[in-house]
């Protein structure tokens, strides 16, 4: 059912329905559920208020805290089940694996929190992100060491916390040094972790449930990452143990003049063209635009226009983050193409509209092999015969990238909030 917009809503009440079931029948096994009920009743509290106070934009950095929470219970029942009676070194190994899959998710995610909500800005050449990225190498090694060693012996409490610090700042480490385009793959990366992590945790307290949900959602997120990182044109390899796409230098001076257009002239081109694309992207987010741009779309359409969407796999903050948005504003799914698709006939569309999206559109992905964006695939809007781009002023992208595609002898900037822009677009059809 979450494979299809129609039954997504009812896909997820099902699995709610699910846990409620799951968690419900532990309570009745259980000889004294106090403690569960309390630890249920103050975190249903805490994440229904986040839930209800976190703003539209705020929601890819509340998933990756989510993914984060959920490393953090299979660390905690982890570290638990080590200080019960547990005899052999096979039962030792799963549960330093899942300390440590857990931990990494958590620290980590809390890395990809701060970097999503622009508080966390520290660059990947300073000596902090250098530090802590040795510490991830060197978790990584006293993982396999300690588990090599269960062997030959219990490993002691000392043993043991050293791993759990170590882990922590793993984690840390592991998601510092990546950056700008890269961060969608780590997202969904995190969240396959999470689920890997549970399903660790199931096998340790021979939980059934817990082993497939945490299957389900490690194999979904990693598929999810694999689709993220084609969609890059980057290897998890690259990504991971290689860095950001290697840039070689800075990259070119922009050339070029910058030419504002006012919405009454952006109306007229609109009204006269027979195809439209619309590109959406993060501005289209923050603006909460989705309701007018399909708006504006509905009255093209009724202009004789051909209307289309352009979706970029990473465009937003979050996996198909404009998908839901306008899966929200009912714009048909049959309306929205991918770049594949879209690209090859870019020179026959007449205007792209591009709201609020920048990297996914920059040229210089294309154009500049010093750019450090330089490989990802972009929808290429620059082909098509004339391009209004919607955005507040000239500032960059999530990558810190200057973009030519502003430059470029057909476009046109419409400065301003998407949401007004837009709206200025429909009141002059509608007069
Ligand atoms: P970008 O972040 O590249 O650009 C967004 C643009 O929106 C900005 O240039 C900004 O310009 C403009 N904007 C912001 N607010 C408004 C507003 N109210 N009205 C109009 N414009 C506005 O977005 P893209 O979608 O093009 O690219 C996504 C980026 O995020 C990629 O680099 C991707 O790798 C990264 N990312 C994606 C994730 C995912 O899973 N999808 C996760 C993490 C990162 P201005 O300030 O001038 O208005």
């Amino acid at each position: 059912m979450l494979g299809k917009e129609d039954t997504a809503v009812r896909g997820n009440f099902l699995s709610a329905l699910a846990m409620l079931i799951a968690v419900s029948v532990t309570l009745i096994n259980i000889f004294n559920p106090l403690l569960i009920i309390i630890g249920i009743s103050v975190g249903a509290l805490v994440g229904s208020l986040i839930a209800l106070k976190v703003k539209m934009t705020s929601i890819p950095e509340m998933v990756a805290l989510f993914n984060g929470f959920g490393g953090l219970a299979t660390f905690f029942i982890a570290w638990s089940e080590f200080n019960s009676s547990i005899d052999n070194s096979f039962q030792y190994i799963l549960i330093m694996l899942t300390v440590y899959i857990g931990g990494v998710t958590f620290s980590g995610s809390i890395i990809a929190y701060g970097k999503l909500s622009e508080r966390l800005k520290i660059a990947k050449t300073s000596i902090i992100t250098k530090l802590f990225t040795t510490i991830f190498y060197i978790s990584l090694v006293y993982l396999f060491y300690s588990a090599a060693l269960t062997e030959i012996f219990i490993p002691t409490f000392d043993f043991f916390t050293i791993l759990l610090v170590l882990t922590l700042l793993g984690g840390v480490g592991f998601v510092l040094p990546i950056g700008g385009g890269d961060m969608p793959v780590v997202i969904s990366l995190l969240n396959s972790l999470s689920g890997v992590a549970a399903a660790f945790a199931g096998i340790v307290i021979s939980n059934t449930a817990l082993i497939v949900a945490g299957c389900l959602v490690g194999a979904s997120g990693l598929v999810l990452t694999l689709i993220m990182a084609k969609s890059m044109n980057r290897s998890l390899y690259n990504i991971f143990f290689v860095g950001y796409a290697a840039s070689k230098g800075d990259a070119q001076e922009v050339s070029g003049e910058v030419k504002p257009i006012s919405a009454e002239d952006s109306f007229l081109i609109l009204e006269s063209a027979s195809s439209v694309l619309v590109v959406p992207g993060y501005g289209m987010a923050v603006a909460q635009a989705q309701h007018v741009v399909k708006e504006l779309g509905d009255l093209l359409e009724e202009n004789g226009c051909e209307i289309n969407f352009g979706i970029h796999p990473v465009a937003g903050r979050m996996p198909g983050h404009m998908n839901v948005l306008l899966a929200e504003a009912n714009v048909p799914y049959d309306n929205l193409l991918e770049p594949k698709d879209i690209n090859p006939k870019m020179n026959t569309v007449d205007v792209v509209l591009v709201i609020g999206a920048n990297d996914v559109v920059n040229p210089s992905a294309t154009e500049q092999p010093g750019s450090p964006i330089y490989g990802m695939p972009i929808i290429e809007v620059h082909k098509a015969k004339t391009v209004i781009i919607l955005k507040r002023s000239m500032s960059s992208g999530f990558a810190g990238v200057q973009n030519p595609l502003f430059f470029k002898e057909n476009s046109r900037m419409l400065f301003g909030d998407a949401k007004e822009s837009i709206s200025k677009l429909v009141a002059e059809f509608k007069d």
